[in-house]
């Protein structure tokens, strides 16, 4: 391609870029940019609509250079309205509603600013706050903000490592921070990783085979990238096409901002991440390729072709299959260039070319399997196993997009079941399949019998073990069992008539024990329905008492009556219940601990020896709850940030 064409194609693209609807809602103007909301750092680490395991990235990654306490500023002059704790996901939050109507929240934070606390604590679910408890309050009264005023500290709350989560919104549309202001000069170039082609019918050939191909790009200087391998593809038939890509940063991967191809001078498809609807978050699998996608950017894999149902709104061309290339559109012997333009932060811009060209081999030899998709996106669907036992619902938006599901009974399966009763044939749901919108409901029916009660559905893991399904629901008038998947594989029904089993903790291996840090531990096991947590009945000297399960290693620790740790002898008893409904034989442990050393002035004991001892236990087994308690609420760290 001559070097005058391709400037006219890139002036095009910024031509076209400009097509897309507005960076911003309807009449809102920037008067002047939001301030940088880290003070100190202008780094970012995360862009806007990167991909995230079952969602979009809905805001913008700051970094806080590692560090907890960095003073967090409101980017506008606004008022904080609400707070949150979230402990599975953003940790504590702050809302500014700004004046230009738009409303800012800010993530994983370390604390508040002292005047949001003040305000906090007038409210009425200040007890959540003081209690460290999960919580979402809107503030009684809301706290005035000016531009570049400090809301609150950066920390690492909620999951990932320390960094400022920053959101920008207005009604129901989240907004690209970049187009405020906050957008990353800093950004080092944007690399194109790998070209996937992927057929999209039984019929189409890429290099003479009916495969997906991988094919890596190599840097050929000025930005621009060639395919590793011979730079022209033949195809037969339809076939789609997507980028893994990236803007460096530091030693981040950035998702990039807006991705674009035409073949020849036709502008095919593209995209621009400006805005996404609130209620398209997890609609990420349209964009992204989400079973080789990561959320470290390792890759991002984008699809340059619509998938049925792609209503995001920064799309070009959202009519179906726009983007496919049909080989039938070529001409033969005449190779056409397909151009892949990207743009990342700080205007840095990459682009990438190669050739298709039409094959016209004949590959009748080559036998493909017919490609029929029974489950739509946009209309229901409801179909029975061959035994007519089983049956599949999918409403509607049970996916995205569209798929092909089949369900059979399996004969030769080999499942432990051990202390289990099978009451239904194994069946496979196949084939893999990740892209789950609403999911679909399973329906097993069982003949009526007598351990029909202690039955449930189960899911057979890859080794043969079972696995109950949460959240099932059986019909005794229809005896069936009925539960909403958003998962394939292997399922079955089993009745679980073998009761748990409980027993003193190895650590229990002695009945006289000092006070200091004295824990009661039992061990609970099962097989089948597994322990219910709120199943045990404990109780020490006759009091009724409580205990925690934890269902990695099967400890239970008792922990109430507080009595318990009073020294002085006494008797444990313990059960516990399967899910099932099974219940265990009770355990007995008779155990004493040792009174401490005696203190000074023995006269005064003879007065009222026990309630003594007894009030001055009370403060000192305080401590070994409240570190119990602080352990009690780990921290979901996952290696990936929100
Ligand atoms: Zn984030």
């Amino acid at each position: 391609m001559s070097r005058r064409l391709i400037f006219f194609l890139t002036f095009l693209f910024f031509y076209s870029s400009q097509t897309f609807s507005s960076d911003y809602p309807q009449g809102f103007v920037l008067t002047e940019p939001y301030v940088w909301p880290v003070k100190g750092l202008n780094t970012i680490t995360g862009t806007f609509g990167e991909f995230r395991t079952g969602h979009f990235h809905m805001g913008q990654d700051f970094s806080t250079a590692g560090k907890i306490g960095l003073p967090i500023l409101s980017v506008s002059k606004g008022k904080v309205t609400r707070v949150q704790r979230k402990w599975t996901s953003i940790g504590y939050a702050v809302f500014v509603q700004h004046d230009d109507g738009m409303t800012s929240r800010y993530g994983h934070l370390h604390k508040f600013a002292p005047k949001v606390v003040k305000q906090i604590l007038k409210s009425k679910q200040s007890r959540r706050f003081k209690d460290r408890v999960d919580f979402d309050i809107v503030l009684p009264e809301p706290v005035p903000v000016e531009k570049g005023e400090m809301v609150a500290y950066s920390g690492d709350t909620g999951v990932g490592p320390p960094h400022l989560h920053f959101e920008l919104f207005k009604d129901d549309i989240y907004y690209n921070p970049m187009h405020f202001g906050l957008g990353y000069s800093e950004g080092e170039e944007v690399v194109f990783d790998s070209l996937r082609i992927t057929p999209q019918t039984s019929r189409s050939f890429i290099n003479g085979k009916h495969e997906t191909i991988d094919i890596p790009f190599y840097p050929v200087g000025g930005n621009r990238f060639e395919l590793s391998e011979s730079p022209t593809i033949s195809i037969q038939g339809k076939v789609g096409f997507q980028i893994a890509i990236h803007q460096k940063s530091n030693s981040n991967r950035l998702g990039i901002f807006t991705l674009d191809m035409s073949i020849g001078e036709q502008l095919l498809q593209g995209f621009q991440l400006s805005k996404i609807l609130k209620n398209h978050s997890r609609k990420n699998v349209l964009l992204y390729d989400s079973s080789i996608s990561k959320a470290n950017g390792n890759p991002f894999s984008y699809f340059l072709h619509t998938r049925d149902g792609n209503d995001l709104l920064g799309i070009l061309k959202p009519e179906r299959e726009q983007g496919l290339i049909d080989s039938e559109s070529l001409k033969t012997g005449e190779p056409k260039e397909i151009l892949i333009r990207a743009k990342g932060q700080g205007n840095r811009q990459a682009m990438a070319s190669f050739y298709v060209t039409k094959d016209q081999g004949d590959y009748k030899h080559i036998i493909t399997k017919e490609w029929t998709y029974n489950v739509q996106f946009d209309r229901y669907t409801t179909f029975k196993s061959k035994d007519t036992r089983v049956e599949l619902f999918f409403p509607v938006n049970a996916i995205y997009s569209k798929g092909n599901f089949e369900i059979e009974a399996k004969e030769n399966v080999k499942i432990k079941t051990e202390g289990l009763n099978q009451l239904s044939s194994v069946y496979e749901i196949g084939p893999e399949f990740k892209d789950f919108n609403l999911g679909y409901d399973l329906y097993v029916k069982v003949p009526k019998s007598r351990d029909i009660n202690s039955a449930d559905l189960y899911e057979v893991l890859p080794d043969g073990s079972v696995k109950k399904i949460k959240g099932s629901s059986f019909s005794s008038w229809g005896t069936f069992f009925k539960v909403r998947l958003r998962k394939t594989g292997l399922f079955v029904v089993l009745s679980d008539q073998t009761p748990p089993n409980i027993y003193l903790h190895e650590s229990m291996n002695k009945t006289v024990f000092p006070k200091e840090d004295f824990a009661l531990m039992l061990k609970a096991v099962d097989v089948g329905s597994g322990i219910m947590p709120e199943g045990f009945d404990v109780t020490v000297d006759g009091v009724r008492g409580k205990a925690e399960y934890f269902p990695k290693d099967g400890r239970v620790e008792v922990f109430e009556p507080e009595l318990l740790y009073t020294p002085g002898k006494h008797t444990l008893t313990a059960s516990v219940r399967d899910y099932a409904g099974n219940w265990s034989q009770t355990v007995r442990y008779d155990y004493e601990i040792e009174s401490p050393p005696i203190v000074p002035e023995p006269k005064t004991i003879t007065v009222e020896p026990v309630k003594n001892v007894v009030t001055k236990e009370k403060k000192e087994t305080n401590t070994p709850k409240a570190t119990q308690q602080k352990q009690k609420s780990p921290k979901a760290k996952k290696s990936t940030s929100r």
